[in-house]
C-alpha cells in the first residue's frame, strides 16, 4: 500500500469505528428500534386492510388504501397468532382473528391496571346521562360497527367520535371479543388487549356525545378463523361442538361452542359482565352470526336436536343473563333467524339461514335488537319487513358496496315509515380502515345524508 493512501485509510477506519459505536449505542432503544417496530407494524397492519372477503359471500372489495397509522409493538403482538394463510385468505372477516387470537403470553401474565377508582378520577369528562337512540322511536339510529383490540385502537376510536357524532352517528358497536384484559378469567385475557381504563375512556367520550355504546363478544359461532382457533376453545377445547374434529379447522367455516355444555355460559357471562362494567354499557351485542356448526352428530349433548331449538336456547340463555339479570338491551346479528327459502332465495346461506336455525325466530323474546346485515346489492331487502313484522326492532347493516347500502337504506326508510320497529342503519367497515378513519368511511359519507 502506498503511503499516500495510509492516512485516508486510517482516517476512514477511525470514522467508521466511531459511526459503528454511535450506531450500536442507540440501536437498543433509540430510533433504530422504533423504526424496526414501525417497519414490522406496517407489514402487520396490512391485516387491517383486507380486500375482497371472498368467504363472506359476494361482498365487494373496497380496495381501501393502506393506512399509515402508527402502530405500536403491542399491536404487532396482538396479531402474532395470525398465520400467513389468514393473510392470504384475504377475507375482511379474517380480521375477526383480532377478536380471537390472543397472545399465549396473555394466558400466564396478568395485566397491570390502575384501580377503577383511580381511573374514574383520571377521566375528566363529566359523566352524563346516556341517551338510547331509537329507544323512544323519535330519532333514527345511525350506527357504526368496529373493533377495538387494544388501547391504540381505543384511542383512534375516541379520536374519531367527534367526527362520527357530527355526521350523525349515535350508536357504536365495539367488537372486543377476547381482546380484553379480563380479570375474571385471566386465562382468557389478552395481555396487550383493551384495558379497563381505555374502555372507560371510550365510554366517557360516548356519553359526552350522546352515543350509545354497545360492546360485543361473538357468541356461539366464530370461535375460529382459518387455521387459528380462538381463545375460548384453545383454552377450553372441551367447550367445542366438534371436539377433536377438523384438525387445523380444515373443511369448516368457523368453530362453535356447544350450546348445551353447561360449563360455557358461566365463563362467557363473566366476560360479558366485565365488558358491560368497563364500558358502563346499557346494551350488549352477542354476535351469533354465521353459525354453521350446531347440533352436530358428533356432540353427545346436541346429537339429534332441532337446530332451531338449539339456537333459540342459546339466544334465550344470553337474553336471560343480559336482559333478565343485567338489565341491559341485547343486540345480535339476524342472519340465523332468516328463512332463506321463505324470503325467495335472494340471500345466500351466510346472510340467511338454510341450516334449520331460522325457526328460532318464534322462540325468542321480541325486544332483542336484530342487526340485519346484507352486503350485496339487491333492489329490495325482504328481511327488513320480515324481521320487523315478527315484532323485533331492526337495524339494517351495510358494508363497502355503496349501491347496496343505498338500496338497503331506501328499504329501511320505506319500512320504517309504517313500522317504528325499524330503528335505523349501521355501517360496518370490517376493519378495512383503522378506527381513526371511521368518519370518512366511504359508504357512510356517500349515504348518511339519506338517514338525516
Ligand atoms: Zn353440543
Amino acid at each position: 500500500m502506498k503511503k499516500k493512501f495510509i492516512i485516508p485509510v486510517i482516517s476512514g477506519i477511525l470514522v467508521l469505528g466511531i459511526l459503528l459505536v454511535i450506531g450500536f449505542s442507540i440501536s437498543g432503544k433509540g430510533w433504530f428500534a422504533k423504526k424496526s417496530a414501525v417497519t414490522s407494524a406496517t407489514t402487520d397492519t396490512s391485516l387491517t386492510n383486507k380486500d375482497n372477503p371472498s368467504t363472506v359471500s359476494g361482498t365487494e372489495s373496497s380496495n381501501s388504501a393502506q393506512t399509515d397509522t402508527p402502530v405500536t409493538t403491542n399491536t404487532i403482538s396482538n396479531f402474532k397468532d395470525i398465520t400467513q394463510k389468514d393473510i392470504e385468505a384475504g377475507s375482511a372477516e379474517s380480521n375477526r382473528m383480532e377478536a380471537l387470537a390472543t397472545p399465549q403470553a396473555a394466558k400466564t401474565e396478568s395485566a397491570q391496571e390502575p384501580t377503577p377508582q383511580a381511573v374514574e378520577a383520571e377521566i375528566s369528562q363529566p359523566i352524563q346521562v346516556q341517551t338510547v337512540p331509537g329507544a323512544d322511536n323519535t330519532g333514527i339510529v345511525i350506527g357504526m360497527h368496529t373493533a377495538v383490540t387494544n388501547n391504540d385502537d381505543a384511542t383512534q376510536l375516541i379520536n374519531s367520535m367527534d367526527g362520527l357524532a357530527q355526521e350523525g352517528v349515535n350508536l357504536i358497536v365495539v367488537e372486543v371479543g377476547y381482546n380484553y384484559r379480563y380479570k375474571s378469567h385471566p386465562e382468557l385475557a389478552s395481555y396487550y388487549g383493551l384495558s379497563y381504563k381505555y374502555a372507560r375512556k371510550i365510554s366517557a367520550k360516548a356519553k359526552e356525545l350522546g352515543i350509545e355504546l354497545v360492546p360485543e363478544i361473538d357468541c356461539l359461532g366464530h370461535q375460529s378463523w382459518a387455521e387459528t382457533t380462538g381463545t375460548l376453545l384453545s383454552v377450553y377445547p372441551q367447550f367445542d361442538e366438534t371436539i377433536g374434529l377438523y384438525p387445523s379447522n380444515t373443511g369448516i367455516y368457523c368453530r362453535s361452542w356447544c350450546p348445551l355444555n353447561t360449563d360455557v355460559n358461566p365463563v362467557i357471562f363473566d366476560l360479558m359482565d366485565e365488558l358491560i362494567d368497563a364500558f358502563d354499557a346499557d346494551a350488549f351485542h352477542v354476535g351469533m352470526d354465521e353459525v354453521f356448526l350446531i347440533g352436530e352428530d358428533s356432540c353427545p349433548r346436541c346429537k339429534g336436536s332441532d337446530k332451531g331449538v338449539l339456537f333459540a336456547k342459546a339466544v334465550n340463555d344470553y337474553y336471560n343473563h343480559l336482559v333478565g339479570e343485567k338489565g341491559v338491551t341485547m343486540y345480535m346479528w339476524a342472519d340465523r333467524l332468516l328463512n332463506g327459502a321463505a324470503l325467495g332465495d335472494v340471500y345466500d346461506d351466510y346472510d340467511s339461514s338454510y341450516n334449520g336455525t331460522y325457526t328460532a325466530i318464534d322462540q325468542i323474546p321480541k325486544d332483542i335488537i336484530l342487526m340485519d346485515w346484507h352486503y350485496n346489492y339487491l333492489p329490495e331487502f325482504p328481511s327488513v319487513a320480515y324481521l320487523s313484522g315478527h315484532g323485533f326492532k331492526v337495524i339494517t347493516s351495510s358494508y363497502s358496496n355503496v349501491d347496496a347500502a343505498i338500496s338497503m337504506i331506501n328499504e329501511t326508510l320505506k319500512i320504517r315509515a309504517n313500522n317504528s320497529n325499524v330503528l335505523g342503519h349501521c355501517y360496518t367497515t370490517w376493519y378495512d380502515i383503522s378506527n381513526d378513519q371511521l368518519a370518512g368511511w366511504q359508504t357512510l359519507v356517500s349515504t348518511i345524508g339519506m338517514l338525516k
